[in-house]
């Protein structure tokens, strides 16, 4: 049968979270759907976007079938979308697919409101599905479970990046799809086997990217050090790029205690901060990682990290509050254990329970509460209350701003420096979640302040001079900005003022 195209189209649309992040899994889609290829648009927004400016600039292609990528962090806006589009253009066949809406889909509103659901991997049957639709042979089964690819099959969607991708979007790469893991707070977990790309095909896109004037690669690999093989060939290229690229940076998630010697050799051949590992230890907690299936080997774990410190890698870590019988004080252990260790950035998590994660099972055992509003993050369990998890959030947030924006390089080391950093910031965070009431929206100059503040009134410490350094340091400026000038009296009323309070603040985190 002839399949109509004249007056069809598809558009292809996702809601990123940043602009800076460029929709990888539509790309997949697009540069696969086959003949219908050249019918098929790629639209993205951000969150951020309006939604009836969002519902116009789709509807103007008039397409025939509208498909969303939908993830936990746009499931809320996609759906108001959905149901605009709905209202105003009954007849647009709208598609849906992605991770969020995979699993545990029967009972989401926003599968409700689509005509299709995809689940998996949608490359090779969103197209058929496209297809079926356009010839007027709209299949009666509304879920339809991706078929998985061949993945040496599928086109390599990085001609799809535009020259204003490359200039200014991070460029999502992979050398492979799956993970053999079982980490129970994780959908990779769910992967059947491991699937690579053929390197070589992979390489000539890379080469062409690079023409362009890419020079940024995050790899969305789940363990790029799983194949040492593949993972010392794909540097070994990238070895040989230094000079027609100085300005490099790749970034590849690694699991943290496989690091075999002929691997180190090749990550210390890069210059310093050219790449980035993003290392999920998620806890220090045997028990814990046990529970959760988590294989780690500590052993080499530490040994790892201390081969890497010094190597110039960046070493972006992963800790998790809210695992399944990790209290205060274990994750305390494990943080301070961390920073010890001397990595670079340490991203505290709060568990989410994603849907279809097998984490769930560990609900009635362990009380784990979740929100039921994406992205479904823990609200209290067996050891940890709702106040405690609130106060645990307000930390990982704070030390978002403070440990990992680099912003304050010099404070922060203030933080590191005492017997318990992480104790000694749960402080902080308490007293200025009680100063200033909120977690966001804190501008750069009034945090300063703030720890100014904090500074004198529990360590009796003028610590102006050190904030002067990061101020120069994040605005090029060089002085020390009026803002943070104490007078004499001032000093003295602040450190005397609040001393009872923050005893109480003392007492009470530990
Ligand atoms: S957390 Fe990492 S190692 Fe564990 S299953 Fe997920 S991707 Fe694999």
């Amino acid at each position: 049968m002839q399949i109509k195209t004249e007056h069809s189209s598809i558009v292809l649309c996702t809601l990123n979270a940043k602009y800076i992040h460029s929709a990888f899994g539509l790309r997949y889609l697009k540069a696969n759907m086959g003949q219908l290829n050249e019918q098929t648009t790629l639209v993205e927004f951000t969150i951020h976007d309006h939604i009836l400016e969002m519902t116009e600039k789709l509807l103007s292609h008039n397409p025939t079938i509208l498909g969303f990528g939908v993830y936990i962090w746009n499931v809320r806006e996609t759906l108001a979308l959905m149901k605009t589009i709905r209202t105003i253009s009954p007849n647009t066949i709208l598609v849906i697919g992605g991770p969020e809406v995979s699993h545990e889909w029967q009972k989401q509103e926003i599968v409700e409101i689509a005509d299709y659901l995809i689940t998996g991997e949608a490359e090779v049957t969103f197209p058929k599905l496209c297809q079926s639709i356009l010839m007027n042979d709209q299949p009666e089964a509304k879920v339809h479970y991706g078929v998985l690819p061949v993945v040496t099959d599928l086109v390599l969607p990085y001609s799809l990046y535009t020259d204003e991708d490359v200039q200014h979007r991070v460029m999502y790469v992979e050398a492979s799809r799956g993970c053999p893991f079982k980490c129970q707070f994780c959908l990779s977990s769910l992967d059947k086997k491991v699937r690579n790309f053929d390197l070589s095909t992979l390489l000539v896109a890379f080469d062409d990217l690079i023409a362009r004037g890419a020079t940024q690669f995050k790899f969305v690999d789940r363990t790029f050090n799983l194949k040492v093989k593949t993972s010392i060939a794909i540097l070994e290229y990238f070895l040989t790029k230094l000079e027609e690229v100085p300005t490099l940076f790749l970034h590849f998630e690694m699991i943290p205690d496989r690091f075999p010697l002929e691997l180190r050799d090749y990550v210390t051949r890069f210059p310093k901060g050219q790449i980035q590992f993003e290392i999920g230890i998620q806890t220090f907690n045997p028990d814990v990682a046990a529970r959760i299936q988590r294989r780690q080997n500590y052993t080499s774990l530490d040994d790892n990290i201390e081969f890497l410190r010094p190597t110039g890698v960046h070493l972006h870590t992963d800790l998790i509050i809210g695992l399944p019988g990790e209290t205060v004080e274990s994750f305390a252990k494990g943080f301070d254990k961390l920073v010890h260790m001397g990595v670079e950035e340490i991203q505290v998590g709060i568990l989410k329970r994603l849907n279809g994660a097998p984490i769930a099972m560990h609900s009635k055992d362990f009380e784990q509460v979740y929100s039921p509003n994406p992205p479904y993050e823990i609200l209290a369990n067996s050891v940890l209350s709702f106040t405690t998890l609130a106060r645990l959030r307000r930390f990982a947030r704070y030390w978002n701003i403070i440990g990992n924006s680099g912003r304050f390089q010099s404070t922060l080391l203030l933080f590191l420096d005492q017997e318990s950093p992480f104790y000694t910031f749960l402080d902080f965070s308490d007293w200025l979640y009680d100063v200033c009431g909120r977690t966001t929206k804190i501008s750069y100059n009034k945090m300063l302040q703030y720890l100014q503040q904090f500074w004198t009134e529990v360590f009796k410490s003028d610590i102006t001079p050190t904030l002067s350094l990061d101020y120069q340091r994040t605005t090029g400026k060089h002085h020390t900005p009026r803002f943070l000038v104490m007078t004499e009296p001032e000093k003295v009323k602040r450190s005397t003022s609040l001393q009872s309070r923050q005893r109480r603040h003392t007492q009470e985190s530990r």
